[in-house]
């Protein structure tokens, strides 16, 4: 979404040739998240108002909390009317990106052998593209089906179809999966490392009136501004002792205990962590699911994987064998190698893999010290645990403008944020995180080593202001 709405934004800017700009997509289709991960029953996690594009809403909506398949279908509608699609490069992928110091330029290479040279390099992959295995004993020796929810196959859901299921991972993805493959399976087996917070998600169907209103730009705006306001006070329940916390710990409790009769299971779903210090689940089917007679909720640890199942260990020391037909691994992305695939070097040669050997850190999440014109797009600290990502990528994709028009202005050939401006803000940042909830537990926000490298922990607006009045002596123009 965030390569897409770089390349509309140029759109708009007038820059409309190919030799203006192209976009490089490893996939075979757009969307990014929205393309790759199709497994039954994905969907965002914020109202659908809220998580288009302002300058596209989309009246369209089937539901407030939009599925997979219509939000990749939004993309591919804006690409196509904002005049993207020609500039796109399906199944590309990067293996090389090499800034030349001689000529200023961005020397990129595909796995393929086809090459580009580039003033500028904006890199949009995002945190949550590389899905992650978990490193568990035996996994490829598994002599059923293996799937990864982020490489779903279209017949996924016809292959749990009367077999034995097993699930690894309890996070967003696996309470989004879990209760098709429920409904779907003969048996279905959820292997839960870590209880998550679940709240209820206020879903509801846009009707043809909702739809008609939605034409209406003082409406639309109206509805996207009532979300907004409602996820950012939402965003003082990560803050200990506030109304909003309170309000969203009873909320839990009510959910689970409504739910969930069992006290046995219930125990055995309650959270070991603060609220809010991993992504928070709204979900109103998923404890539904864990309740069915096909169902099961297994929170032994897993031994090893076997060719005919798997293998657990309860805390006295004895094991269960599990037979599984289809084991599903929804076990997230690899956020601790970000940009690992790629063989990228700044000026000198210096690779970023170096550079970020003690986690990722970029000037407002966006630029690097020593790597000239590179842009990332929702780079380190700049995820959000309360509201629609878009909102962080607008106005990302405004300061790569700013840039090039600075750029411009000054009859430069390259920018690149000082050391010193990069580090100074990055201790203020985590200095800001080391006391913060999301420092209490394990979880994809954190670096191997305690650090916070993908939230930002503020509100919306306190990250848009500093990037807006972001200052042209934090950098250093060539
Ligand atoms: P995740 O939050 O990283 O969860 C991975 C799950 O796998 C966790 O429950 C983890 O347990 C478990 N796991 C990993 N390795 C394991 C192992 N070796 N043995 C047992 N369990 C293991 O990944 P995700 O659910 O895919 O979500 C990632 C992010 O994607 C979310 O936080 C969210 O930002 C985004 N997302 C958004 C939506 C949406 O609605 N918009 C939907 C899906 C995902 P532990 O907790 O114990 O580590």
């Amino acid at each position: 979404m965030s390569g897409l709405a770089t390349a509309i934004a140029l759109r708009r800017a007038g820059r409309t040739t190919d030799r203006d700009f192209v976009v490089l997509e490893q996939s075979s289709g757009l969307g990014g998240t929205w393309w790759d991960n199709r497994y039954p029953g994905a969907h965002v996690d914020v109202p659908a108002p809220l998580y288009s594009l302002s300058h596209s809403p989309n009246p369209l909506w089937s539901r407030r909390f939009a599925a997979a398949a219509e939000i990749q279908a939004y993309m591919q509608h804006c690409a196509q009317r904002h005049g993207v699609l020609p500039h796109l490069r399906l199944g590309t992928r990067l293996v090389s990106a090499h800034f030349d110091g001689a000529s200023a330029r961005w020397h990129l290479q595909a796995v393929d052998g086809r090459r580009w040279r580039a003033r500028h390099f904006v890199c949009s992959t995002g945190p949550l593209s590389q899905p992650r295995w978990p490193d568990i004993p035996g996994l490829q020796d598994f002599a059923g089906t293996l799937l990864h929810s982020a490489r779903w196959p279209a017949d996924g859901l016809a292959q749990a179809a009367g077999r034995r299921v097993g699930v690894i991972g309890s996070g967003s993805t696996a309470s989004q999966l879990v209760p098709p493959l429920a409904a779907t399976a003969a048996q279905m087996t959820l292997f839960q490392r870590t209880a998550n917070w679940v709240l209820p998600r206020p879903d509801r169907r846009y009707g043809a009136i909702d739809r008609l209103l939605a034409q209406m730009p003082p409406y639309s705006r109206a509805v996207r501004a009532f979300w907004y306001h409602v996820l950012e006070w939402g965003r003082n329940g990560f803050d200990e002792g506030t109304l909003a916390r309170r309000g969203m710990l009873r909320a839990a409790e009510r959910h689970l205990r409504r739910q969930i009769s069992d006290p046995v299971l219930r125990e055995r779903l309650r959270p070991p962590y603060p609220l809010g210090c991993k992504r928070i689940i709204y979900s109103s089917d998923f404890y539904r699911a864990l309740t069915r007679p096909n169902a099961a909720l297994v929170t032994d640890r897993i031994e090893t994987v076997t060719p005919q199942g798997l293998r657990t260990v309860a805390a006295d020391g004895r094991t269960t064998e599990h037979a599984l037909d289809l084991l599903v691994c929804a076990t997230g992305f690899d956020t601790q190698h970000l940009l690992a695939g790629l063989d990228l070097r700044g000026a000198g040669g210096t690779t970023l893999a170096e550079t970020w050997r003690d986690g990722p850190s970029a000037l407002h999440g966006m630029t690097v010290a020593g790597f000239p014109n590179l842009y990332l797009l929702l780079g380190p600290n700049t995820g959000t645990g309360h509201t629609s990502t878009l909102l962080y990528i607008e106005p990302q994709v405004q300061h790569v403008l700013d840039c090039l028009g600075e750029l411009k202005r000054r009859d430069a050939r390259w920018l690149a944020p000082r050391a010193d401006a990069q580090a100074a803000q990055d201790a203020v940042l985590q200095a800001r995180l080391a006391g913060s909830v999301w420092s209490q537990c394990r979880s994809w926000y954190r670096h191997e080593n305690g650090r916070i490298t993908a939230l930002w922990p503020g509100r919306t607006g306190e990250y848009v202001q500093a990037l807006r009045a972001s200052r042209w002596q934090d950098y250093v123009f060539g």
